[in-house]
């Protein structure tokens, strides 16, 4: 991922907070050493995060993530790392940007009855045409996500994040779901 949540797409591992200045002085974060980058020889690599990283990245940041809120659960790592396998295979296009990996896994482990409100807080849904920000506005009950670079004046991207989530879900473990059941991704 990139932004708040970036880390190294090639192992997981997090990235340093500060900023350094590649060679052609575009500013980058460096890869922290952990077992995992030092393994694959990625630790102080300059990034900024990917907007589709390796599974093995998703899987150790899923494992990370999960141990700064929860006891070490090796279960939960097996099924995910299994479901991650079968998302990243089956997912084309933007469906696989980590950002919609993220949210298909996450839906998959709560419907295996895990608890995976954590999962929230290590991701931001993105424009599902370009990928920028989103800017939130709420109308009475509705809220809606606007693009902030514009993407075809569509008032609305949260439909589309639903629909493609929910298409690489029922793709990736042979079901089907409907968009409405990730109303909250
Ligand atoms: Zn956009």
């Amino acid at each position: 991922m990139i932004g708040e949540d970036a880390f190294c797409p090639k192992t997981g591992a997090p990235l340093t907070e500060e900023q350094q200045y590649d060679d052609a002085g575009r500013p980058r974060r460096v890869v922290t050493a952990d077992e995992e980058s030092l393994a694959a020889d990625a630790a102080g690599e300059l990034t900024t995060g990917a907007v589709r990283s390796s599974k093995a990245a998703l899987f150790n940041r899923f494992r990370r993530c999960h141990e700064r809120h929860h006891e070490t659960d090796d279960a939960l790592y097996r099924k995910a790392a299994l479901a991650l396998a079968r998302l990243k295979r089956t997912a084309e296009d933007t469906e696989s940007w980590d950002v919609h990996v993220w949210y298909a896994l996450r839906k998959r482990l709560a419907a295996a009855g895990h608890d995976v409100e954590w999962m929230h807080a290590h991701v931001e849904p993105r424009c599902p045409h370009c990928h920028s920000r989103l800017r939130y506005e709420a109308y009475a009950d509705t809220v809606t996500a606007r693009c902030v670079a514009g993407c075809g004046g569509r008032p609305d991207q949260l439909t589309a994040i639903r629909e493609t989530i929910a298409a690489l879900y029922t793709r990736a473990f042979d079901t089907s779901i409907d968009p409405d059941e990730f109303v909250q991704f």
